[in-house]
């Protein structure tokens, strides 16, 4: 029965976690220790807009590895989560561009050499993709144009590779459906994997079929057939099936609403 089981898990908890992997994680993480560089650096002490661009980095990055490891049990989970994530980069894109405003510094256009100097380093410099050190000499700049073009590319990045996560999970969703409705397929499955094996023919010792009553007084219940059918007309009754009762998602489930 643990076979049984174990096999089931594999088929409807899918592969999670891995969030190192994800070119988002690697993006936010880029972007969460520039920022506590720079907060330290460019902005004073105990100001809520350094507290606030911290707190947007490292949501940033959290909610990312939150929603990965959450994939295992909730796909809508793993999209709030995302979505989360992209919306701290969103905020803290805002104030990267209030740190060129407020200077009186122009936020480059992304066509221009310079934008598409820096979104070149994201190859990484061995096309392994890029870490912080691949931004370094940008990030640690004392021109705060070049520091705040920098987080400005960065920030769109993230976000982008997020956007496309998303419609990547909701993709996932719609076509396998929740945890729960792979759960009740596994079920099925496993219903009629234990359903009692065919019986042999009274008349001719062959192997019996589950065939359907098209008419007369049991039209519509199951029976038994001979496969030989219609060489041997042997029948038996449809025994009910020694099914386990299928226990029910457990009321505190997050899946359970
Ligand atoms: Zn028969």
């Amino acid at each position: 029965m643990w076979d049984r089981g174990a096999k089931m898990n594999q088929r409807f908890i899918p592969p999670h976690g891995g969030y190192e992997q994800l070119a988002s994680y690697r993006k936010a993480l880029i972007i969460f220790q520039a920022t506590y560089y720079l907060a330290a650096k460019w902005i004073r002490m105990g100001s809520r807009t350094r507290d606030q661009m911290e707190q947007s980095a490292r949501s940033g990055k959290q909610n990312i590895v939150e929603a990965s490891l959450a994939s295992a049990t909730s796909k809508q989970t793993e999209i709030h989560l995302t979505n989360v994530a992209k919306a701290s980069l969103g905020e803290l894109l805002e104030d990267y561009k209030d740190f060129l405003l407020l200077r009186g510094l122009p936020v480059w256009d992304k066509d221009s050499p310079r934008s598409q100097d820096i979104r070149r380093l994201a190859r990484g410099t061995d096309g392994m993709g890029a870490t912080f050190d691949t931004y370094r000499r940008h990030v640690e700049s004392d021109d705060p144009e070049v520091v705040g073009n920098v987080m400005v590319c960065l920030c769109n990045q993230a976000c982008f590779l997020l956007n496309r996560q998303i419609r990547q999970l909701e993709q996932a969703f719609l076509q396998e459906g929740g945890i729960r409705e792979r759960m009740t397929r596994a079920r099925v499955e496993a219903r009629e994997a234990q359903a009692s094996p065919a019986p042999v023919c009274p008349q001719c010792g062959k192997p019996m079929r589950q065939r359907t009553a098209r008419q007369g007084p049991n039209a519509g219940k199951a029976f038994w057939g001979c496969a030989a059918y219609p060489d041997c007309r042997g029948v038996r009754d449809a025994a009910a099936p020694q099914v386990p009762p299928v226990p029910p998602v457990p009321p505190n489930s997050e899946e359970a609403q």
